[in-house]
């Protein structure tokens, strides 16, 4: 008997291209509740474009996805690569407005505190226009846990973070991992996908190349670094399923 909880997300025989450019070339996937998954593959291999159809941004070309969440849309925080801010508005507006837009009432303390758990509580009362680069991308991900939600989608937390701010983003992607949260996140640090994330997906040309725990898809491969794997099978496109 199967006594798994089932994926939050299932993905079936995902297509999707632009115009001739196929982005998305037949792709299957789950995540599994509590689980951290790491999809990485070089510029333009399709990962955003993935993230896209497992959030239902983008409708697929072929295949489909399903959620066995309730009301996914409130149990699921986004962070994309180019999040949208009201210019204008403080740090803290910024929040309360997109809180509003899940139906939330929020108090003030309860917005301080995330903002403050995102290392923004000193900027509160910016003007979000006037945040650095790194500053924006942590008021990005505040906005993607105002619901608290269940099933967390990043695409490139870490960039355009300073190595300080690379290694808060990866003790609190490991604390939200302990507290049950599923990560979904994209990224090109290697080091950073070898510490938080569960399991790897090697994306290369629309297609999961590799697939796997680190430790799996080093032994596999037989390489001694995630970034040599990658370097392996984004030049080979040879493919493995090391899980
Ligand atoms: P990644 O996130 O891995 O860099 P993307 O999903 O952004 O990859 O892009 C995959 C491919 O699809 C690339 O060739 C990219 O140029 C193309 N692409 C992405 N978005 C669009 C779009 N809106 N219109 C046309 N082509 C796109
Ligand atoms: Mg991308």
């Amino acid at each position: 008997m199967n006594q798994h909880p089932p994926p939050l997300v299932r993905a079936e025989g995902l297509h999707k291209s632009y115009g001739h450019r196929q982005a998305i070339r037949g792709i299957d996937l789950a995540i599994w509740p509590g689980e951290t998954v790491a999809i990485i593959g070089p510029n333009g291999a399709g990962k955003s474009t993935l993230l896209d159809l497992l959030l239902g941004l983008r409708q697929p070309d072929g295949g489909k996805v399903h959620y066995s969440l309730p009301e996914p849309r409130r149990q699921i925080g986004l962070q994309l690569q180019n999040a949208p801010l009201f210019a204008g508005f403080t740090v803290l507006e910024n929040l309360r407005m997109f809180a509003a837009c899940y139906g939330l009432r929020c108090k003030k303390a309860e917005l301080l505190a995330m903002l403050e758990r995102c290392g923004l509580g000193e900027a509160a009362h910016t003007n979000a226009a006037h945040l650095s680069g790194g500053q924006q991308k942590w008021l990005a991900i505040a906005i993607a846990l105002v619901h608290q939600p269940r099933l967390l989608f990043l695409d490139e937390p870490a960039a355009a973070l300073d190595p300080r701010a690379r290694r808060q983003m990866r003790s609190w992607i490991a604390e939200l991992a302990a507290e049950g949260v599923s990560v979904v996140l994209t990224s090109h640090d290697m080091d950073e996908v070898q510490q938080v994330a569960d399991r790897i997906l090697l994306l290369q040309d629309g297609h999961i190349v590799a697939e796997g725990t680190a430790e799996a898809l080093l032994a596999t491969s037989g390489t001694s670094s995630l970034e040599d794997m990658y370097l392996k099978y984004t030049d080979t496109k040879e493919e493995v399923r090391g899980v």
